[in-house]
């Protein structure tokens, strides 16, 4: 018998919880096509796997991927962990679906997550054009949300107004349309742009076309409202629309601590729908500097909101929700222009204190200058109290990763420049730009699971913990015949070494790699080998466009 590639002597754990055991992993293609003994066999390339774990690829069910995948072929601080499948279009705002009108308000709104300028856009429209842009571009498989806040804009622009039957039945077929194309289901951020002045019941509506293929009703819920009451009107969408409801970046707060959004969870919540939730390995959380700009100035879409940040009643209230912050702890991660990249790493207290003045106005005109990308990293907060969540049955990885990245440059033929090591070896690295300050959770997520929780927390198995970051998210998100090493399966494989296998990112130094990880496969083709990343993956990329269940 002969193999394209065999994986010899390691432990498998197989991302279905079940105990470890010895055997060779012998891949033809892009299968799994026998697992065993295959010391006999024949092999084009045969991998040492001796002292290592061989697992499942791994899902990342929450990133903000979506952009950076267009012009970063191959995302390796992503793969450098064992990440071999991206569910983007997170959060219910993306860049697809739109129609000409909205595509370049989204490109706007966007950059300080993914950081696509307007002549990027080459004119894409619906979801599945967007997916086809990814198939065999990528060294990742990709899969997608529906976002709800494209699908609203497109229909009735970016106001309160409850949208009416003609438009609600535009937003039906939109997410039918996106069902279709593969989507794993309907993304919403409530906290966000547009879907802010959603109702409960126009979510409802709007899930009808889930039903069929039981499609996951996916929510960033109302956190600025309270946590609990947000994650109660997720599960009570997902109760009437009869669909699963999967919460995203689910954390305890202060006011709401863990015990009590757990015990909701497990009396409650996963009685009345099928349910699950995602979160990163870290307390403190990133986000858009904008995020807290009062919804009012979102009414006439992002482009309009430049001339509401002049306004003294909008500084005033921005100030107040700034009162907030740990402004203290929270630094400013990323900013689009050159002027300012010197404030990238400083806290927002000493971008204040040196601009002088109130606060709400400083920051303001930040956003102006910034046209209004900015993105924040908050820092306080202690680790250990997301070990509850990492814990619980329904909890799966989602990395919440946001990259800002000097970009790796697709060279001919669809070869990837591989932008490993110094920022400066970067071929679009431009001189005077300083580094971005993202959060660590890019870079050292599923590490973290896979090594400290399991090693010094000693919170579950490694068996378990695979199988969180496998066989579990790839069943609930419809990744068909990935998730597990079983016979006939893709071939998305990970090597790893149990001992050793730890997140190195800091807040003062994101851009570390995680170590640990060996070897990755994509669909039966190395993309990491030896711990770094192979630099040429050949024309098409190994990653592909995913369709949710088939
Ligand atoms: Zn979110």
């Amino acid at each position: 018998m002969s193999f394209d590639i065999i994986i010899e002597n390691g432990q498998i754990i197989d991302g279905t919880k079940t105990k470890r055991y010895a055997g060779d992993v012998g891949i033809t293609g892009d299968r799994i096509e026998k697992i065993g003994d295959l010391s006999g066999a024949d092999a084009a390339q045969r991998i040492d796997a001796r002292g290592k774990i061989v697992a499942p690829g791994f899902v990342d069910v929450h990133n903000h991927s979506d952009g950076w995948l267009l012009k970063t072929p191959h995302i390796t601080s992503k793969t450098m962990q064992g990440f071999t499948t991206e569910v983007i279009m997170a959060d219910g705002i993306s860049y697809a679906p739109v129609n000409p009108h909205t595509a370049p308000e989204w490109i706007y709104y966007l950059r300080a997550l993914n950081a696509l300028r307007l002549e990027e856009y080459s004119g894409w429209e619906s979801l599945a054009d967007y997916m086809t842009l990814l198939d065999g571009k990528t060294a990742q498989n990709v899969l997608t949300h529906v976002p709800y806040a494209n699908v609203r804009t497109m229909a009735c622009g970016w106001g309160r107004e409850v949208p009416d039957d003609y438009q609600m039945r535009m937003i039906v077929q939109e997410i039918a349309l996106g069902m279709e194309a593969g989507a794993v289901g309907l993304s919403t951020g409530l906290d966000y742009i547009s879907q802010c002045f959603s109702s409960t019941d126009e979510f409802v509506e709007a899930c009808a076309p889930l039903v069929e293929m039981q499609g996951l009703y996916v929510s960033h819920v109302r956190y600025k409202k309270g946590t609990l009451a947000g994650v109660k009107e997720a599960v009570e969408i997902g109760r009437r629309a009869g669909i699963p409801v999967h919460i995203s970046h689910l954390k305890g707060t202060a006011a709401e601590p863990a015990e009590e959004i757990i015990r909701y969870i497990d009396e409650v919540a996963v009685n009345e729908v099928d349910f699950s939730f995602e979160v990163y390995p870290y307390m403190p959380g990133s986000t858009m500097l904008n995020y807290l700009l009062p919804y009012e100035v979102w009414e006439n879409g992002p482009l309009g909101v430049l001339r509401h940040l002049t306004r003294e009643d909008i500084r005033d209230q921005f100030g107040q929700s700034l009162q907030q912050m740990p402004l203290e702890t929270t630094t400013i991660a990323w900013v689009a222009s050159k002027e300012n990249s010197e404030h990238q790493g400083k806290t927002l207290r000493e971008f204040i204190d040196e601009r002088g003045g109130l606060a709400g106005d400083a920051l303001a005109d930040l956003l102006i200058e910034e046209n209004l990308a900015v993105l924040l990293v908050l820092t306080a907060g202690e680790d250990d109290e997301i070990d509850p969540f990492l814990s619980h049955p329904n909890f799966m990885l989602g990395t919440d990763g946001i990259l800002h990245e000097p970009v790796d440059v697709p060279k001919k033929g669809g070869d990837v420049f591989e932008h490993f090591g110094s920022v400066k070896d970067s071929p679009s690295y431009t001189s005077g730009t300083l580094r971005s300050r993202i959060h660590p959770r890019q870079y050292g997520s599923a590490a973290r699971v896979l090594g400290p929780a399991v090693r010094v927390k000693q919170l579950f198995s490694l068996e378990e913990a695979v199988y969180k970051l496998s066989g579990y998210p790839a069943a609930r998100f419809g990744a068909k015949h990935r998730g597990e090493v079983r016979v006939g399966w893709f071939a998305d494989v990970v090597v790893f070494d149990a001992e050793t296998i730890t997140d190195r990112a800091t807040y003062a130094d994101p851009h570390q790699h995680s170590i640990g990880v060996d070897h990755v496969l994509v669909n039966g083709r190395l993309v990491i080998t030896n711990g770094a990343p192979v630099p040429k993956l050949g024309n098409p990329l190994p990653g592909r466009s995913l369709k949710f269940k088939e």
